[in-house]
């Protein structure tokens, strides 16, 4: 071990010490010894130091005990005295800075409250672009994906690059490869995250770049970050110091990218680091520290050029990650699936009610089709302009020895998600209410619509490959083309929707779970039953049941209903034990027919959303493709962006359009018959349908007895016109008790 760097570390660590026990002390001038600290929302208290000491520090009074036990690490002081199981002076020194790293991050959060934004996202506009110590609603989020291994760790940056542009191609190759992104410290004032807005990237939670702060202390929150999930869900106790730093060496796949000079006090963070067994690697000549022993490899290397920073690390740290090498131009992969494309960033766009956009996935004979092929038959995004738009059909054929017809919408559902894997490219909706939204960073690199193709048919292998041999894709972007596949789509939707017809709810044990759209709404379970459908209409019970038999482990699991809770609510202990932990404790029940109480969660795919109308002792319900005012007060991008976000919201419900007209529907509410309200496209759509079943009900004239907009868009407008038709609502028991 060098010793120049354990000098550096060793002497870094005795400033950054001396330094936060003078914060302290001036803190404890200006506020009573009682005051509270901490940082926001977080049961964890100061993680790193309840994680490895067991101390709660709640008060400014309680900082003292982690701040002496920081002192007395400092070697040579204290040697074989101390409670850590330190391998060297060295990193107890490191340690030690890294707790009192923690303390003054408190006292700032004490001192000057508004520095850190409180949000997963920054407020560029604001200036506000640090964001501090996740709390405990954004850990519990993004932690659980570090354990499930849809992250497979972090890089932590600190410092500069030498420019935005270098900075940016780092970043994107961590982003490549699903890690995480923490970026803390300034190189003489500047920083990545400065430099990354500059190249036009989106930092914040969403795009897994978290901005934690402009000083090297903030590389504390990235530590405690990994100390709480470990806690949350690896079931280490706090206080369990051994345990807690070999969970995060063995499990954590973690390090540290040190860019620009090192001074003392990096020595010592890149020090604390290394007992976590996460390695450094800096673009500087330091002095290296090689033997491996605590780290999986080296500890620190030096000298690591920015075109190998991303390798090196990676491989440093032992971290295997399969890269789907999909020849397009933009990067892929699922850190950019929350991404969006806002308004200022938008080149073009399909569907979303300015076009037509459909979706479908039909099965071919193997001699049809030609695997691999991608045919764009009408204009391309090359020829469009900023602010243009395209009609869109995307035609997916597929063959294979094991394919079946029933696994047509399992396939189709992907499109979403794989869409949304493109950076610069967001997908909203599906069927053939897709909605695609191009930015013009995506077009500047290049993309066209032939690599949402090359996308489909890469990982429809990649991921279904044991079902299929041939997949070919066909885009249209005619007028023409694209109606007619909508026609021949919608029929294929309808029968799809009515395989499940005959079913009743009383007849299976088995439901399905559907947690596909976890990636934008947490905390989101679809249950679904033969009688409801997904809220996203594109998965019915006999979907689900296909879809876990190609992928046991997917998305979509069997729920054994078990005992019913409430038949006319439809509540069952299976499915909420279930959705308990699906939910992960967000949600411990809910309600499969009823709207009013404790209704199922509505994520932001759902075709509609009904609400409450009091004064008419009904409900409406509108659909995505109508943009107009509706009786509630609300839009439907309102109403779905109020309640789209995975969380069960009494009075309001996301369903399909299918669902309408099932027998289940709302049932614990008063049934279809409470419907009052609709938009005329959605009515007319769905007319054969809701004729029928009208008339099962008793009343075969339903069509004529529901408000439109025509009638009127608020609840005064339309009371007289259902008075006058003798809408069954008005005589049914209160809606509200
Ligand atoms: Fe699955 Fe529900 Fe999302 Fe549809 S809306 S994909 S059923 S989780
Ligand atoms: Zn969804």
């Amino acid at each position: 071990m060098s010793r120049l760097v354990a000098f550096a570390a060793i002497q870094g660590g005795y400033n950054i010490v001396s330094k936060v026990e003078g914060k302290y002390q001036r803190a404890l001038e200006t506020y009573n010894a009682d005051t509270k600290v901490g940082f926001p929302n977080t049961a964890y208290y100061l993680p790193v130091i309840y994680s490895l000491l067991g101390l709660k520090v709640e008060t400014l009074e309680d900082m003292k005990k982690p701040l002496e036990v920081a002192r007395k690490l400092l070697p040579p002081h204290v040697k074989g005295k101390n409670h850590l199981p330190y391998l060297g002076p060295l990193l107890d020194a490191g340690m030690a800075a890294l707790f009192a790293f923690e303390i003054e991050e408190a006292i700032r959060y004490l001192e000057d409250p508004d520095f850190y934004l409180f949000s997963e996202e920054i407020d560029q506009e604001a200036g506000k672009i640090w964001l501090g110590a996740a709390d405990d609603t954004v850990f519990r989020k993004r932690g659980v994906e570090f354990v499930d291994g849809s992250a497979p760790g972090f890089a932590a940056i600190v410092g500069a690059a030498p420019d935005p542009e270098t900075a940016k191609m780092i970043v994107e190759e961590y982003q490549r490869r699903s890690l995480y992104i923490f970026l803390a410290a300034n190189q003489n004032g500047t920083t990545v995250a400065e430099q990354l807005l500059q190249a036009g990237v989106q930092i914040g939670w969403n795009t897994r770049i978290v901005p934690f702060g402009p000083d090297i202390s903030s590389a504390i929150f990235a530590l405690g970050f990994a100390n709480r999930a470990a806690m949350a869900f690896g079931g280490i106790k706090a206080g369990d110091y051994n345990k807690m730093l070999h969970y995060n060496k063995d499990r954590i796949y973690a390090f540290v990218n040190a860019l620009g000079d090192v001074n003392a006090e990096w020595a010592a963070a890149a020090a604390g680091c290394v007992n976590w067994g996460f390695p450094t690697l800096a673009d500087t000549d330091i002095p290296e520290i090689l033997p491996t022993g605590i780290c999986t490899y080296e500890h620190v290397v030096a000298n690591v050029s920015h075109e190998e920073m991303v390798q090196k690390s990676v491989e440093i740290r032992g971290l295997k990650v399969t890269i789907s090498q999909i020849d397009i131009p933009c990067s892929f992969g699922p850190a950019y699936e929350g991404e969006r494309v806002r308004g200022a960033d938008l080149h073009c766009q399909m569907g979303g009610g300015k076009t037509q956009a459909t979706e479908l996935v039909k099965m071919a004979e193997m001699n049809e089709i030609e695997d691999g092929k991608v045919n764009v038959v009408g204009p391309d995004i090359k020829e469009l302009k900023e602010g243009e738009t395209l009609p869109l059909g995307i035609f997916v054929q597929i063959a294979g020895r094991e394919f079946q017809t029933d696994f047509e919408p399992i396939i189709e559902r992907q499109i979403h998600h794989l869409i949304n894997y493109i950076q610069g490219v967001m997908h909203i909706g599906q069927r053939d209410i897709s909605w695609i939204r191009v930015s013009k960073q995506a077009v500047e690199k290049g993309f066209t619509l032939k690599d949402i193709g090359v996308v489909l048919h890469a990982k429809f292998h990649q991921d279904f490959g044991a079902i299929f041999d041939k997949a070919e894709i066909t885009l249209y972007t005619k007028q023409e083309d694209v109606d007619e596949l909508t026609k021949r789509a919608r029929a294929e939707y309808k029968m799809r929707d009515e395989r499940v017809e005959k079913m009743r709810d009383e007849d299976v044990e088995i439901y399905y779970s559907c947690t596909l759209c976890q990636s934008f709404a947490p905390n989101h379970v679809c249950t679904v039953s033969p009688e409801r459908t997904g809220l996203c209409g594109a998965y019915n019970w006999m979907d689900c049941k296909a879809s876990y038999e190609i992928n046991p482990t997917g998305p979509n699991q069997p729920i054994e209903k078990g005992e019913c809770l409430d038949p006319k609510l439809g509540q069952w202990k299976g499915v909420n034990e279930f959705v308990q932990k699906a939910s992960r404790g967000a949600v411990d029940h809910y309600n499969f027919y009823s709207m009013v109480i404790d209704p199922m969660t509505t994520c932001g795919c759902c075709e509609c959303i009904a609400a409450m109308l009091p004064a008419c002792n009904g409900v409406m319900t509108v659909n995505r493709d109508y943009t107009g005012e509706t009786p509630c007060g609300m839009k439907f991008t309102t109403l779905a962006g109020v309640m789209g976000g995975g969380a069960s919201s009494p009075g309001f419900v996301g369903h399909s359009k299918f669902n309408v007209t099932q027998r289940k529907f709302i049932k614990g509410d008063g049934g279809l018959l409470r419907m009052v309200w609709m938009p005329k496209s959605l009515k007319d759509e769905i007319k054969e349908r809701l004729d029928k079943r009208g008339e099962e009900l008793g009343y075969p004239n339903l069509y004529d007895m529901i408000a439109d907009e025509t009638v009127g868009i608020t609840e005064e407008e339309i009371l007289p016109f259902l008075q006058e038709k003798g809408h069954p609502a008005l005589n049914m028991e209160p809606l509200v008790g």
